[in-house]
């Protein structure tokens, strides 16, 4: 199965916290939307969007505009800080402000979230947990590798899995890194899917049996605002490469993928999962 997902942030997420108001910076959220909306609506797809707290706060008819359109929602925190930055104490609360304010804007509680930069690792994984106690019932979280930020190389499942955690029990679907050259990467949203070209993507997509992707509405926005500069040690050269490379025809590249595949959201894959045949993961 293939799923697609989206996580709905606006542009200056990573940055922000830095570079003086978010305020000052043009907010490109919903220029690429409707062109998504309706592509999925051509094709009678339905994907999950991890909606952050602060948009559904800031920007509540975009994600009333999603939520009507009949997708799946979820949850992606309140303000994006990498859980692994942030306090045991600081995590609760960003994720049930988060949960709060996104029920407030679409009437009912969501059941699935994904994690800033895929953040839950082995040293937070109580976070699971937490998130079952909330009503979440499906995690989309984990990247079981190594990468610059998150990462759960410890995690040895890539496919739908059910956890069990100090007693409680989610369902996870994690990505599925594939080896390139040595390396565990995910071609199927972010960097790699503008880096490589379509034809690569097309014949990765084709072999896997399980697909996870990781869209934004940044991955398309060839006229958002460039910035240079270092983030968490990364320089900025490496920086602007791995944030801008490819941005020119990545919406294009993305209409051919949903063209050619089928795609189904992360609730409809649940249903079509025997979760007694999936492996059952005790952390
Ligand atoms: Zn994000």
């Amino acid at each position: 199965m293939k799923i697609l997902t989206f996580d709905i942030e606006d542009w200056w997420v990573y940055e922000h916290y830095k570079i003086g108001k978010k305020e000052d910076w043009l907010p490109r959220l919903d220029d690429y939307l409707d062109r998504i909306l309706d592509l999925l609506d051509e094709r009678n797809f339905k994907a999950t969007f991890f909606i952050l707290g602060e948009v559904a706060k800031s920007a509540p008819t975009v994600v009333r505009k999603i939520d009507e359109r009949g997708h799946h929602i979820g949850c992606h925190s309140y303000s994006h800080k990498f859980l692994g930055d942030a306090t045991p104490d600081e995590v609760i609360v960003d994720t049930k402000m988060a949960l709060d304010v996104i029920a407030d804007v679409i009437g009912r509680r969501v059941d699935a979230y994904r994690a800033p930069a895929f953040s839950i690792t082995e040293g937070n994984k109580w976070v699971l947990s937490l998130l079952a106690e909330n009503g979440i019932k499906y995690d989309c979280s984990i990247f079981p590798a190594t990468r610059s930020y998150g990462g759960f190389p410890s995690y040895k499942s890539c496919c739908p899995s059910m956890i069990e955690q100090n007693g409680v029990s989610i369902k996870e679907f994690p990505m599925a890194p594939t080896t390139i050259f040595g390396r565990d990467i995910v071609y199927s949203g972010g960097g790699y899917f503008r880096l490589f070209p379509y034809m690569k993507i097309k014949s990765l997509t084709r072999q896997e049996d399980y697909v996870m992707t990781y869209f934004h509405i940044k991955d398309f926005d060839y006229a958002q605002e460039r910035i240079y500069r270092s983030f968490k040690g990364e320089v900025a050269l490496l920086r602007y490469i791995k944030k801008y490379y490819g941005l020119k025809g990545c919406f294009s590249k993305f209409c051919r993928l949903v063209s050619e595949f089928d795609f189904v959201s992360v609730e409809q894959a649940d249903k079509m999962i025997d979760w007694d045949q999936q492996p059952l993961l005790k952390l």
